[in-house]
């Protein structure tokens, strides 16, 4: 059977990108299942350039086809910040509950509740013979200074879609309309004809 790596350490994004690729006949496998490799440095300054060096990265050191994403969330009143560095907004040992605080302290810096605000998403593939494929998708909505919900990861909680936030939603509703969900369906459809002949 052939292999498809997820190349991801999130479990958050793991779980939402090996759902998608059920339909095909493929051992989908993570990065964990690798035990130590090295890890890519994300210096690129765009989500498709991330996506493309950890994809690159690690096509090579697994000898498997690699799916990369790289993703993040952008804050119209912070001028797009923390875009690239999302998972780095803390600091050096950033986690969600850090990026979640700094979060609330720029909002209050900034003199404000909420604020407009997208989460994108790129994806990369790289095949086994090297062809590569690109796809993006974006979710708007806002940020607001109150949690809700115990789903998802990351800025879930804080993330507004109409009244709920993100984390207050299925897997399932969260596919529907989420950056990755989109940039996923995108590259199922190209997927298909490499792996369903
Ligand atoms: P990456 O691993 O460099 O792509 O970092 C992505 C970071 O963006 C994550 O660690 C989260 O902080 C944030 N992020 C990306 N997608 C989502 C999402 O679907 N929900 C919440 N946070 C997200």
């Amino acid at each position: 059977m052939k292999k498809l790596v997820i190349a991801t350490k999130n479990k958050g994004k793991l779980r939402e990108m090996t759902e998608a690729f059920q339909e095909f006949s493929l051992e989908v496998l993570s990065l964990a299942d690798f035990g130590d490799l090295p890890e890519a440095v994300e210096d690129g300054g765009t989500f498709e350039d991330n996506a493309r060096i950890k994809a690159r990265f690690y096509r090579e050191k697994t000898g498997c086809a690699c799916i990369a994403d790289d993703s993040g969330l952008e804050v119209a009143v912070l001028g797009g910040a923390p875009g690239v560095l999302s998972a780095r907004f803390s600091g050096f040992h950033a986690d969600d509950r850090t990026n979640n605080e700094k979060l609330l302290e720029e909002l209050e810096r900034a003199g404000v509740e909420e604020s407009p605000a997208d989460y994108r998403c790129a994806l990369v593939f790289i095949g086994e013979d090297g062809e590569e494929f690109l796809t993006e998708g974006r979710c708007d909505g806002r940020v607001r200074n109150i949690a809700k919900g115990e789903n998802g990861f990351g800025y879930d909680p804080y993330f507004y879609v109409g009244e709920r936030t993100i984390a207050q939603m299925s897997l399932t509703e969260k596919d529907k309309i989420s950056h990755r969900g989109e940039a996923l369906h995108k590259m199922v459809e190209k997927l298909r004809h490499i792996y369903k002949g």
